[in-house]
């Protein structure tokens, strides 16, 4: 599987080989992101849980699924990189980070915020 930062490194190839970074401003970024997150909840809308995991086993639907989440993940990895963020690390201390807030022990099978154990 590649990593993040070879799928961004053939994302930003590919915007660039098309002179579209002059559009990729941080904020421009963001707001795509959100605009994606947008069209993958309307996929979701309306739906209970159960509903969606049920018909998540049609092809048809699971593509639709697959495109909107990889529309999220290509606007987050421009993003970091416009940024210059180093997304792999950035997510690995905060999972170090969360790990420390929400010790096993202390969280087990409760949703507290960390604030309130
Ligand atoms: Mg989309």
């Amino acid at each position: 599987m590649a990593s993040i930062k070879d799928l961004t490194e053939r994302i930003v190839n590919f915007r660039d080989k098309r002179e579209w970074k002059k559009y990729h401003t941080p904020k421009n970024l963001a707001l795509s992101l959100v605009v994606e997150v947008g069209e993958l909840l309307e996929l979701l809308q309306w739906m209970t849980d159960e509903e969606i995991l049920k018909k998540c086993v049609e092809e048809s639907y699971r593509e639709k699924l697959e495109e909107e989440l990889a529309d999220v993940a290509i606007y987050l990895f421009l993003l970091s990189h416009e940024l210059n963020i180093d997304l792999e690390r950035a997510i690995a201390k905060k999972i170090r980070k969360n790990e420390e807030k929400y010790p096993v022990d202390k969280v087990k099978g409760i949703y507290k915020k960390y604030t309130e154990l």
